[in-house]
């Protein structure tokens, strides 16, 4: 999508710090992390949120879910843990509205969230 900020970093028209690319998906550090590991994980097809998911999509969404998995346990915080959150929409705390999974790691989460 031309004016998506995750399809201009998909694109290579915006530069970001990549730690895993394949023909579906990319995952990158956010620019603002939360915590030692924080990682978005994102579809490289636009889809705006989880409310415009469609069937079709459960796979994809399946391997958003295993590639945070498996670049929490690269970094070696499986086993101590770590959160995974999509954020939705402006209750949701979503500010770009491309579909992409939180992975954050490395220190202690609290409970709830703010
Ligand atoms: P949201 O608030 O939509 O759940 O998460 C968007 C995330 O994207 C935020 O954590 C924010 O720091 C990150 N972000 C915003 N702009 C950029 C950017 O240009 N590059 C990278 N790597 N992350 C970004
Ligand atoms: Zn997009």
């Amino acid at each position: 999508m031309a004016d998506c900020l995750f399809c201009k970093i998909i694109a290579r028209d915006i530069p970001a710090s990549n730690v895993y690319e394949d023909d579906r998906i990319l995952a990158f550090n956010d620019i603002n992390p939360q915590a030692p590991t924080h990682v978005l994980v994102v579809t490289k097809r636009h889809i705006s949120s989880l409310n415009d998911l469609s069937p079709e999509d459960d796979q994809i969404v399946g391997e958003l879910v295993r590639r945070a998995a498996a670049i929490a346990k690269e970094r070696g915080i499986s086993t101590n843990g770590f959160r995974t959150v999509f954020n939705t929409n402006r209750d949701g705390g979503q500010t770009v509205p491309h579909i992409h999974l939180h992975l954050l790691g490395g220190r202690g989460m609290h409970w709830p969230p703010g």
